[in-house]
């Protein structure tokens, strides 16, 4: 299928150079936006039109757009790196791609092609590459953060899908997830609180699953947690993800146990990687169901050496303890998370450039 080419509408006010500059050095996540945004529009009678990068800003939407009160939006979240030689690659993106498509059928949004999806990434990137950051040493994990969405956008109080909707990709420079180095995190395990539902919306990438855990998050903080884990709906007892990770858990024998996936789990691109890099290790992945007893019970007997969660956003992280009303379930093998570090490392060369690309996971942006 050809490209579809994008009109660009240049921003006549981009940001001056010293002052992105200024903000790459310190961008923290998701508070800083670049100068163009890719949008493509959709209706039932005319398919995908109107490929356009045009400059970024806010949304003229009428207040009955059906994303307002019904929620009808999916997302993605896949990042650009920049590489020793100054080019700009992306991780799997047709694994992004064709999740979003796997997200629109769940919600009756129109599918978006690979061509469009990977398209807009690299139509964006053509004209605000300069906002990618470039790494100060190996250990510097800049990146630019893409965000492809789609929203419902037809202005009907009527509960069917939309039959406007538009695509956008925005941009934002992001710093390390980690300051000053990667720290085990505490997890809050939400008894009150369920993610998804076998038949739900648990397995799509849509904002309504978040909008639903920010309770739970709200709970979390409250016990000075960083993250919320969830347990199954139906019977309370297997171990899900967290609101926006992965789950895996290394056993002192060497095999990787990670949930295996239902339509309750969100199936990671990071996950996903992780189960193809751990057999390079020596590891031997397992997908399967754990229970929040074969957790409590393995940490206790030193059985599981090492718990971490994995995503996009922060790669690889270090799961310290679970914390639920009434324990604190802590690993009591040496807990030097040396597997993680050494996955998290693999993964960041690779995305990097900094070791040989063998599984072709890398696409050249710019
Ligand atoms: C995005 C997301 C993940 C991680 O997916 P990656 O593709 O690895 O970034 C995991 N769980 C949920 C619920 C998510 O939304």
């Amino acid at each position: 299928m050809p490209t579809a080419s994008f009109e660009i509408l240049p921003s006549n006010q981009p940001m001056a150079d010293e002052l992105r500059e200024n903000i790459l050095k310190n961008p923290g996540f998701g508070r800083y936006f670049t100068d163009h945004m890719a949008h493509i529009r959709w209706s039932g009678d005319a398919d995908w039109h109107g490929h356009q990068v045009r400059p970024y800003g806010p949304l003229t939407l009428d207040p009955a757009a059906s994303v307002l009160h019904y929620g009808q939006e999916i997302f993605e979240g896949i990042k650009a790196y920049r590489h020793a030689d100054g080019s700009i690659w992306t991780f799997r993106p047709e694994k992004n791609a064709e999740r979003f498509r796997r997200s629109a059928r769940r919600l009756a949004l129109p599918e978006l092609s690979d061509e469009d999806f990977i398209g807009s990434l690299k139509a964006l990137l053509a004209q605000d590459h300069a906002w990618v950051p470039t790494p100060a040493s190996a250990s510097d994990e800049c990146s630019l953060y893409l965000r492809p969405f789609m929203i419902a956008s037809e202005a009907f109080l009527g509960v069917r899908p939309s039959q406007e909707v538009d695509y956008y990709v925005i941009a934002s420079p992001a710093a390390a997830y980690f300051k000053g180095g990667v720290a085990p995190v505490s997890i809050w395990l939400s008894s009150n609180y369920k993610r998804a539902a076998a038949g739900g919306t648990g397995f799509a990438k849509c904002g309504g699953n978040y909008a639903a855990s920010l309770a739970a998050q709200k709970e979390a903080e409250a016990h000075q947690c960083g993250q919320v884990a969830f347990l199954d709906a139906a019977e309370n007892k297997w171990v899900e993800e967290l609101g926006g990770m992965n789950l895996f858990f290394v056993f002192k024998d060497g095999r990787l146990v990670t949930p295996r996936l239902t339509d309750t789990i969100l199936e990671g691109v990071t996950r996903n990687s992780v189960l193809t890099l751990a057999k390079d290790e020596g590891l031997t992945p397992e997908e399967r169901p754990i229970s929040i007893d074969e957790w409590r019970e393995g940490a206790a007997s030193g059985e599981i050496t090492e718990i971490f969660a994995c995503g996009t956003a922060a790669v690889i992280t270090p799961v310290g303890e679970l914390v639920t009303e009434n324990e604190r379930i802590q690993l009591t093998a040496s807990g030097n998370n040396e597997v993680a570090m050494r996955l998290r490392t693999k993964l960041l060369d690779l995305q990097y450039g900094r070791s040989e690309d063998k599984y072709g996971w890398l696409t050249k942006l710019v």
